[in-house]
């Protein structure tokens, strides 16, 4: 029992229920899981934990509402309107939802706040999009017209993890939806309270019921079983790479769509030519924000040899100084990790990190917060490429500092990993820069810069970190079918077979 003011936030439901067809139901075999708050490790509320059978029934739904064409034949113009005031909904309650995020994953509220803007961004973005949708279509004079018919494809399952769940779910959300396909999401186990809010606010912006369906449950149970699913066409995922490969395989036998966004290890890559001050607080930034759970943390620093002590002092000194607490206090800027399990793998971490790397900062927990999921911004610096801390992804408040001397050094180490999602390169020689970025493999660079996202560009990593691209009008394609129509516009174009003699 923790000691903690962690309060539970008022009027939450008397339990965590799926969402099918309109209505909030519990799995029809009763099952549940127990859902822990981060700060103290207790249960305070159980989640429906779905089966077979319920994702059976989600399906069903979400199929009937795409047959019966409300939305799925909806103009673009009309479910533009309905995604804005989604968007106008989540922005409304921003404070509540923040309140709910926060307290179910552990990231610090002022973090929490930013992605539920975010959230709303997305919807924007695509209303605004599927109105300005335009198709190819081409012409050869007097021969053939060739024009693209884009159609929502039907069910699409959508698979969530716990960092930044509810922002999360709207990148998948909002583009499915916007292109007219119904949708079953499956959020994670450990963080489903703020998924559950969509129900409420869809409802509320005038979404047809049946479109947006809900399990909750475990991985192995309610996932697998979308995945499985044999009027699922579509599967878009987001988690870990070895996840991935089980969905990848399960998906196989039915010759699924999938969209995957995995794991990542992604380097920071400071040259001596850098602003050194921009450097520091971007990739203290980059790996303790959002408690390192971040899939595109910058968890790798690669600092050239002339300014590398410099570096490593001031970014262990600026390390120790990142405020961990509670993380429904305002003034926190690195909360609780998600789970005790999550944590236990830091943590191990952290250990094996001692035996691999030299510590500079961190290492163990903050004082004051002896129980619950905390760690502290830990820095291990001169560590070797061939260390696991250099290789696995930790998705926590830990980062690994390596030495470089050239450019192709530094290419090479940010290159040896089997991840290949994000890059962030630091240096003022434009040259290098735009030669860094070309050669580095990831599917996101940022030069001089944060990750910072303009969400018309392509989302998604290489490697180990992805499969295909997400963003803008690519999200588009992936919750669609293009059917190319070709119409004759001369002589029938093609030699006769069976010719009378
Ligand atoms: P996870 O792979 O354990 O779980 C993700 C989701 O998949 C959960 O909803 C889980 O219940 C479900 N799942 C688990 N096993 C399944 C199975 N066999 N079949 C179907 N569904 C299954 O990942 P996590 O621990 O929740 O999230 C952290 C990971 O996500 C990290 O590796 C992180 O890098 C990655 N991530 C990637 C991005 C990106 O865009 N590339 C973004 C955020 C997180």
């Amino acid at each position: 029992m923790s000691s903690f003011n962690s309060p539970v936030p008022a009027e939450l439901p008397e339990r965590i229920q799926h969402y099918i067809g309109g209505e909030y139901v519990d799995s029809a075999g009763g099952a549940t899981f127990d859902v822990l708050n981060p700060v103290t490790n207790e249960v305070y509320i159980q989640g429906a934990a779905g089966q077979k059978e319920d994702i059976d029934r989600a399906v069903v739904a979400a199929q009937r509402a795409f047959d019966e064409g409300a939305w799925a034949n909806a103009l673009p113009r009309e479910r533009s309107r309905v995604l804005h005031r989604i968007a106008d909904i989540v922005e409304e309650r921003g404070a509540r939802l923040a309140e709910l995020e926060t307290f179910d994953t552990g990231l610090p509220i002022t973090q929490a706040r930013s992605q539920g803007k975010r959230a709303a961004e997305n919807f924007r973005f695509f209303a605004d999009l599927i109105v300005a949708q335009h198709d190819d279509a081409f012409k050869v004079p007097g021969r053939q017209a060739n024009y693209v018919n884009r159609k929502p494809i039907g069910v699409a399952g959508l698979i969530t993890p716990w960092n930044t769940p509810f922002m999360l779910s709207s990148w998948k959300l909002a583009p499915a939806l916007a292109t007219g396909n119904s949708v079953v999401l499956k959020p994670a186990e450990f963080t489903p309270l703020s998924a559950g809010l969509w129900a409420g606010i869809f409802e509320e912006a005038g979404l047809p019921k049946g479109v947006f369906n809900l399990v909750n449950g475990i991985g192995e149970e309610a996932g697998d079983a979308l995945v499985k699913h044999l009027d699922v066409p579509l599967i878009s995922f987001t988690g870990e790479s070895r996840t991935g490969q089980i969905i990848f395989g399960n998906a196989a036998p039915h010759l699924k769509g999938l969209s995957m966004e995995l794991g990542g290890k992604s380097p920071a890559v400071v040259f001596e030519d850098a602003d050194l001050e921009a450097a520091i607080n971007a990739t203290i930034f980059g790996v303790f924000s959002l408690n390192g759970e971040r899939c595109t943390a910058g968890s790798r620093i690669l600092v050239q040899r002339s300014i590398y002590d410099e570096f490593v002092e001031r970014y262990a000194a600026q390390a120790k100084r990142v405020k961990v607490g509670l993380p429904h206090e305002p003034a926190t800027e690195v909360g609780a990790l998600v789970h005790p399990e999550h944590f236990e793998k830091v943590m191990s971490y952290v250990e094996l990190g001692k035996t691999e790397g030299r510590l500079v900062a961190g290492g163990d927990r903050p004082e004051g917060l002896e129980s619950g999921n905390f760690v502290n911004p830990t820095v291990f610096a001169d560590v070797p490429r061939d260390a696991r801390i250099f290789q696995e992804e930790i998705f926590g408040p830990v980062v690994a500092i390596t030495p470089f001397d050239t450019d192709e050094e530094a290419l090479e180490l940010a290159n040896d990993t089997k991840y290949g999602l994000a890059a962030y390169i630091w240096t003022n020689d434009l040259k290098r820069s735009h030669n860094f970025a070309q050669n580095v493999e990831a599917g996101m660079v940022w030069l001089n810069s944060n990750n910072v996202r303009d969400l018309r560009t392509p989302f998604g990593g290489v490697k180990a970190s992805g499969l295909g691209h997400e963003g803008g009008y690519r999200s588009i394609d992936f919750y669609t079918d293009q059917q190319a129509v070709h119409i004759n516009l001369g002589e029938v174009h093609n030699p006769v077979f069976g010719k009378a003699d």
